[in-house]
C-alpha cells in the first residue's frame, strides 16, 4: 500500500480539511497521513474559530513522518501564515518531497479566511513551485493571476499564467462560472477539458479538498497526472451527487459512496 499525506487544517464537522482528506485517502486504498495546520470550529454552517499551529510543531510533525515512512504523494491544503508555509515549503525541499499536490485555499464557501492575505505572495513564491499540480478555483485563480474570469478562454489565459509560476501542471476549476462545471488541466503543452454536468445540491462542503486529496491518492498509486485528474473528477462527482444532508447548512460529500 502507498503512503499519502495530508498538510492541512482540521475541519471538527468533517467534511472538509484533514479529514475529508484522510476519508479520500482511504477511499482510494491508499494509507494517509496527516500533518496539522490548523485546528478550525465549524460545521455545516460556517466557521466560528481557528487555531493556528506552530511553525515548530508543524515542522516536527513533517520530520516525524519524512525520517520514518516513505512518502508517495502529498496533499497540501489550508496554510493560513507566512511563517507556516515557509516552514513547510523548507521542510519539502529538504526531504525531496514528490508528487506534490497543492489546493491554494484562500477562503471557505462560507466565506470565512483560511489564508491571512499578507501570505498569498508567500503561498504562490514557496509553494506552486514544488507542485506536480495546483488545484485552484477561479476566485483563487483571480488572486493568483489578478484577471477576471469570466469564460473558458479566461481560464485558460489564468492556467497559463499560473503555469509560469513555477508548477508541472494546473487545474483550472470552472465550477463558480454558471452552467456546467468545466475544469481545464494544462501541463505546458495542451489544455485538456474536462466537463461534467451540474449536480443540483446545496452540500458542496470540502469538494476542493476532497478532489486534491483524490488527485495525490492516484498520483501515489502511480497514475499519470491526467489519469490522475480524470477519476479524481470522476470521483467528486460521483460524491457530490450522493452527498450528506447533515447539519443545517451545506452539508458535506459521500467520500465512500
Ligand atoms: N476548512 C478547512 C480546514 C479547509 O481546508 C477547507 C477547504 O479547503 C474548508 C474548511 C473549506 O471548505 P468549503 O469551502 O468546501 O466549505
Amino acid at each position: 500500500m502507498k503512503n499519502v499525506l495530508t498538510i492541512a487544517g482540521s475541519d471538527s464537522s468533517g467534511g472538509a480539511g484533514i479529514q475529508a482528506d484522510l476519508k479520500t485517502f482511504a477511499a482510494h486504498g491508499v494509507f494517509g497521513m496527516s500533518v496539522i495546520t490548523a485546528v478550525t470550529a465549524q460545521n455545516t454552517q460556517g466557521v466560528f474559530a481557528v487555531q493556528d499551529i506552530t511553525p515548530a510543531v508543524i515542522a516536527k510533525q513533517l520530520d516525524a513522518i519524512f525520517e520514518d515512512i516513505e512518502v508517495a504523494a502529498v496533499k497540501i491544503g489550508m496554510v493560513s501564515q507566512v511563517d507556516t508555509i515557509k516552514t513547510i515549503a523548507a521542510k519539502l525541499r529538504e526531504y525531496g518531497a514528490s508528487n506534490i499536490v497543492a489546493d491554494p485555499v484562500m477562503v471557505s464557501k462560507s466565506g470565512y479566511r483560511l489564508l491571512n492575505p499578507a501570505a498569498e505572495v508567500t503561498l504562490i513564491e514557496e509553494l506552486l513551485p514544488l507542485a506536480a499540480i495546483v488545484t485552484p478555483n477561479i476566485p483563487e485563480a483571480e488572486v493568483i493571476t489578478g484577471r477576471t474570469i469570466t469564460t473558458l478562454a479566461a481560464m485558460e489565459v489564468a492556467a497559463r499564467d499560473i503555469f509560469a509560476l513555477g508548477p508541472k501542471s494546473v487545474l483550472m476549476k470552472g465550477g463558480h462560472l454558471d452552467g456546467d462545471s468545466t475544469d481545464i488541466l494544462f501541463d505546458g503543452e495542451e489544455f485538456i477539458y474536462l466537463p461534467s454536468r451540474r449536480i443540483a445540491t446545496k452540500n458542496t462542503h470540502g469538494t476542493g479538498c476532497t478532489l486534491s486529496s483524490a488527485i495525490a491518492a492516484n498520483v501515489g498509486r502511480g497514475l499519470s497526472m491526467r489519469d490522475a485528474v480524470a477519476a479524481a473528477k470522476e470521483y467528486i462527482t460521483v460524491a457530490i451527487e450522493h452527498s450528506l444532508s447533515i447539519g443545517k447548512g451545506v452539508g458535506p460529500t459521500n467520500h465512500f459512496y
